[in-house]
Order: C-alpha cells, then sequence, then structure tokens
C-alpha cells in the first residue's frame, strides 16, 4: 500500500476510446507504480487500445515497476475474463466507435463457466435495468 493511498488494481476494462474514456488511464498506469500491484495488471478493451497504451507510454516516457498485458477483445460478444466467483462478460454497443459494455455476473464458484448465454442474460438483465450493469455514453 502508498503513503497516498492508491490501491493496487488487477484489472481494468474499457469500453470505448473517446477521450472522456481513457484520457485518465496513462496517469492511473503511472500511480499504480506507487501501488506495488501484486502481479500482472490487465487492461481489456476493443481493438485499438493496445496501440493507445503503448503510444501514451511511448510519448510520455513513463516506465512501469509491473507487468502489463492488454486484451483486445475483438469478437462482438464473450468472457473478458473469469475469477474464482464472478465473470466478467462483455458485449458490442452501438456508439460512434467501436465500444463495449461489461457485466459482472456471479458464476458460483464454477470459474471459467461463462457461456453465450450467460453473456446474454447478463444484457437480457441490462435492458431492464437490474442486476448486471453495462453501459457507454
Ligand atoms: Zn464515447
Amino acid at each position: 500500500m502508498s503513503k497516498i493511498g492508491i490501491k493496487p488494481i488487477a484489472d481494468i476494462f474499457i469500453s470505448h476510446i473517446h477521450a472522456d474514456h481513457v484520457t485518465g488511464l496513462p496517469g492511473m498506469l503511472m500511480l499504480l507504480n506507487q501501488a506495488e500491484p501484486e502481479g500482472t495488471v490487465r487492461i481489456y478493451g476493443p481493438r485499438g487500445i493496445g496501440a493507445y497504451v503503448r503510444a501514451q507510454e511511448r510519448t510520455l516516457g513513463f516506465e512501469r515497476n509491473y507487468p502489463l498485458d492488454i486484451v483486445e477483445l475483438t469478437e462482438a460478444e464473450g468472457v473478458a475474463m473469469t475469477a474464482e466467483t464472478f465473470d466478467v462478460v462483455y458485449k458490442r454497443l452501438r456508439h460512434r466507435t467501436r465500444c463495449l459494455g461489461y457485466a459482472v455476473c456471479e458464476n458460483q464458484g464454477r470459474g471459467g463457466s461463462a457461456s453465450r448465454k450467460r453473456v446474454n442474460s447478463a444484457c437480457r438483465k441490462d435492458r431492464r435495468g437490474g442486476g448486471c450493469s453495462a453501459g457507454s455514453r
């Protein structure tokens, strides 16, 4: 834990590459140096997020003291990540650029069991305004 209260973050989900959604990312990645992440930090996002992050690192000249993995989600929908008790599912949303909505869904400890059915279920819940949430501006 750092003196300035930055907590380690393991996973970062980016919906789309518009300025109001990504310009804070380089600063957050720099601050994570002080949080001393315990493992790989992963950024999930639409195609192009890797090029954006690498360009920011190169242009701003910052160095990390932790490994960074960038996962570009190129399918229309799927499972972004699976943890012990939940999955993060995603689905392409209608927007002016490639955009993904995410939903966190319990997996009852099955780990890795999220399927297309679960993605669709999460999105149905979102449309009704309950349960999982996914959205963009
Ligand atoms: Zn936007």
